[in-house]
């Protein structure tokens, strides 16, 4: 069974917007999807959906073997990085990583243990006690990041999670993410309407247009690359 299936999906808004159609995907544990196309092609709708964020008119989401279409967004075993960082801005980043554990009630220990492997997988350690205006850019997106894995879910949800970031950091960012998913071994969906990152960070690139998918493969066959 995959990790994460969608069988059949459509997103039909209010004023009758076709944004997804019959998307069809089988994603397997370890893959690196990385959903890219235009603005507007239904990469956020089909993210948000996976997430639970948006009901989905037709069709069925699998994560692992469950059936998730009325399943709350907290509860699918998910994990969702924005572009916008979403931090708790009264909060130090040691809470910020540590707030979704406490909701579901996981040991103090436990979350101590946790919210520390993260932070020095992710090189914050030393910003633990920092509130997120004291924070760089790229500093606030290891938090955020950091917020998610803490959770270990089944999957990793990203959309444009760089967009903020200037053209150096970006590059710096997309090799950590990477790095981040060799090492967790986890499903990544990837959100992007950047050809590059999807070139260099996919192991499968899913390319959407109105609503539609056009291509789904390795970006060694996509890119014709050698
Ligand atoms: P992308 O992420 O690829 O830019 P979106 O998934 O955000 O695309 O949008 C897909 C389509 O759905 C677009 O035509 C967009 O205008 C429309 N859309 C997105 N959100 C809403 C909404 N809340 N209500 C109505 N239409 C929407
Ligand atoms: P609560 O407010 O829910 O009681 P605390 O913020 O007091 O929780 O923290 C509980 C535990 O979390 C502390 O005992 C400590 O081990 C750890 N902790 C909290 N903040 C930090 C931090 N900035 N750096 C390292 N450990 C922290």
């Amino acid at each position: 069974m995959a990790n994460l299936s969608l069988r059949n999906v459509h997103k039909i808004y209010a004023g009758n917007v076709m944004a997804v159609k019959d998307f069809n995907l089988e994603i397997e544990d370890r893959e690196f999807i990385v959903l890219v196309g235009p603005s507007g092609c239904g990469k956020s709708t089909t993210l948000r959906m996976i997430a639970g964020l948006e009901d989905i008119s037709q069709g069925e989401i699998y994560i692992g073997d469950r059936l998730v279409n009325d399943v709350a967004p907290k509860d699918r075993d998910i994990a969702m990085v924005f572009q916008n960082y979403a931090l708790y801005p009264h909060m130090t980043v040691y809470d910020n990583m540590a707030f979704g554990l406490k909701l579901r009630k996981v040991p103090k220990d436990e979350i101590d243990k946790k919210v520390k492997e993260a932070a020095e997988i992710l090189d914050i350690g030393h910003l633990l006690d920092r509130k997120p205006r004291a924070l760089s850019g790229g500093q606030r997106q290891r938090v955020a990041l950091g917020r998610a894995i803490v959770r270990e879910p089944k999957v990793f949800l990203m959309d444009e999670p760089l967009s903020n970031l200037d053209a150096k950091l970006r590059v710096q960012m997309r090799a950590e993410i990477s790095k981040l998913h060799h090492r967790l071994n986890t499903t990544f969906i990837y959100v992007t309407h950047d050809q590059t990152e999807a070139m260099t960070m996919g192991t499968r690139i899913v390319v959407m247009k109105d609503g539609i998918i056009q291509q789904a493969d390795t970006p060694k066959k996509l890119y014709d690359m050698p």
